[in-house]
């Protein structure tokens, strides 16, 4: 009842204090929450951004490594392709009959000086047999009919050169590639084959001097996927095939250059390559950084960062807790100190004997509830309530005895008051009032008959009253503060007026003041 009254000054209770201390508490921990999101966001953010450029830079530097080394086989080739091309032209024109043989060793010798790349050059005629080379002396019955490149030779008649796969040879032991070309007679049949050869090693050793870690790859291909070279290098991976690779497969049928994330054939490391196509032969040569080589300057990187964002949002956290804390504390003493205000505002303006309102708690509701009544509209019943011969009642069972008879007089206005907002009160001495909203004369006569009834059902002995039981009369007015003019003091009035003429009926009853009924039935 009392609780439901005060709620308004409650709530301005809270909103000063404790209410004040809840919302510094919210800002404080939405503030600090947004500090460690803003943090976790930009540096997230951040290390995102240094992943996305260690790729972009690793892109460029494969792609560049492709570049380079595409046009270093290219180079190689072309000029062991236009040897060639002179020296068929030589001795086709020179008829195959009336070769030069110490001249010609000569110029072979004089060319393979000048390019470091080529291992041999060789002349074999129609039969594989070694006409002229470079060597000093040409070993007996030395016949290279049975290699690749002279059979294909033998039976195609285009003119181009042709580059084959690896072959150990046969003078020296070492790797080669074999670069070749047909030679033919004057009637276009076959007359032998022009040979030059490319040491392995030299790409081996010009692939060794760039700077890439152990997992990077270089590699120079065939087109039709066969390995030729590859950094690091294996012997058993040479001859190797690529044709099933990401590369051969799903990028180079469709693009000459372009940048792949695969996983390789031949050693499972996953890598970001560059491949490239050379223009003028049919070889690929593909260049690769290992994932890991770089992911791994990131990761250290952002892991750092992270450690260090980590220890700062622990710190943040670590104020923000202690701050937090002490604003809970206040929050609980602002708390205690509402209720112990409560508690005694409650003392207050609370009845002690009966626990009923007090005399105070009917003066703080009084003017709010007519202003509610007025506002509203209803109707507002006074009811004032008297003990009949209670002086005789002290007199004769002693003081005690009239308490206790006070208290159970106040259960009994309880257990007859039924809505939330009826209040009752004792005034003073043994005097007792009702305030009820929304409740006309009538519905306050029922009441009365109540409180009446229920009393007697107390069956409380008074020797002293003609009645000789406890008895009570009650004064009854209302007002309706929307239609007229009705104060506290007048609504007091008149129920005390009621009250004296129910005393001089002879007690025991109730009255209504006049106007009552009348302005609760108008
Ligand atoms: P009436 O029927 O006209 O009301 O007569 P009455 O004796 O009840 O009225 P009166 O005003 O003469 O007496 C009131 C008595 O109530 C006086 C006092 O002994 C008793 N009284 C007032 N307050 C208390 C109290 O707190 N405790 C007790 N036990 N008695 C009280
Ligand atoms: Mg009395
Ligand atoms: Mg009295």
């Amino acid at each position: 009842m009392y609780a439901a009254r005060n709620k308004d000054e409650e709530g301005l209770f809270a909103i000063t204090g404790e209410g004040r201390a809840v919302a510094l508490f919210r800002m404080v921990l939405a503030f600090m929450l947004m500090v460690m999101l803003a943090f976790v966001v930009v540096e997230g953010w951040r290390i995102w951004r240094d992943y996305r450029h260690a790729f972009a830079n690793a892109e460029n530097m494969v792609t560049n490594l492709a570049r380079a080394t595409a046009q270093h086989a290219e180079d190689a080739i072309r000029q062991v392709d236009a040897i060639t091309a002179a020296l068929s032209e030589r001795l086709e024109g020179d008829g195959f009959d009336h070769i030069d043989r110490p001249r010609l060793h000569a110029l072979l010798v004089q060319q393979k000086n000048i390019m470091p790349q080529l291992h041999g050059l060789f002349v074999y005629d129609a039969e594989g047999n070694w006409v002229v080379t470079d060597q000093a002396a040409i070993p007996p019955k030395a016949n290279n009919a049975d290699r690749d490149y002279f059979i294909y030779h033998r039976t195609h008649s285009d003119r181009g050169v042709h580059i084959g796969s690896v072959v150990r040879s046969r003078s020296t032991d070492d790797l080669i590639i074999p670069i070749s070309r047909r030679l033919e007679h004057a009637d276009g049949s076959f007359a032998g084959v022009l040979l030059g050869t490319i040491k392995v090693d030299w790409f081996v050793h010009y692939y060794g001097n760039f700077k890439i870690d152990e997992r990077g790859a270089l590699v120079l291909a065939m087109r039709d996927g066969t390995i030729l070279v590859r950094r690091p290098f294996v012997e058993k991976v040479v001859g190797r095939s690529l044709a099933n690779s990401e590369i051969f497969r799903n990028h180079l049928p469709y693009a000459a250059e372009g940048l792949v994330e695969a996983v390789a054939v031949v050693d499972g490391t996953p890598r970001l390559y560059a491949y490239r196509a050379l223009s003028s032969y049919p070889l690929v040569v593909e260049a690769g950084l290992s994932r890991e080589s770089i992911v791994a300057p990131w990761r250290h990187d952002a892991i750092k960062s992270m450690a260090v964002l980590l220890l700062l949002l622990l710190g943040l956290a670590a104020f923000g807790g202690v701050v937090l804390r002490q604003l809970r504390e206040r929050i609980f003493i602002e708390r205690a100190l509402h209720q112990a205000h409560q508690t005694l505002k409650s003392l207050a303006l609370t009845d002690s004997l009966t626990g009923l309102g007090n005399r105070r708690r009917l003066d703080a509701v009084f003017e709010p509830e007519l202003r509610r009544a007025r506002r509203q509209g209803y109707p507002l019943t006074l009811v004032m309530l008297d003990l009949d011969y209670f002086k005789a009642y002290n007199d004769r069972y002693g003081h005690p005895a009239g308490d206790q008879c006070l208290r159970r007089f106040g259960e009994v206005l309880q257990q007859a008051l039924k809505r939330p907002a009826d209040l009752a009160v004792r005034y003073g001495g043994e005097e007792f009032t009702l305030l009820l909203p929304d409740t006309d004369a009538r519905g306050a006569e029922l009441l009365v008959q109540e409180v009446q009834q229920l009393l007697r059902r107390q069956i409380l002995e008074h020797a002293g009253s003609p009645l000789g039981r406890v008895s009570c009369s009650a004064g009854i007015a209302t007002g309706d503060p929307a239609r007229e003019e009705v104060t506290a003091e007048r609504l007091m009035a008149a129920a005390d007026g009621a009250l004296y003429q129910a005393k001089r009926q002879g007690r025991d009853r109730y009255c209504v003041a006049e106007n009552s009924r009348a302005s609760a039935d108008s």
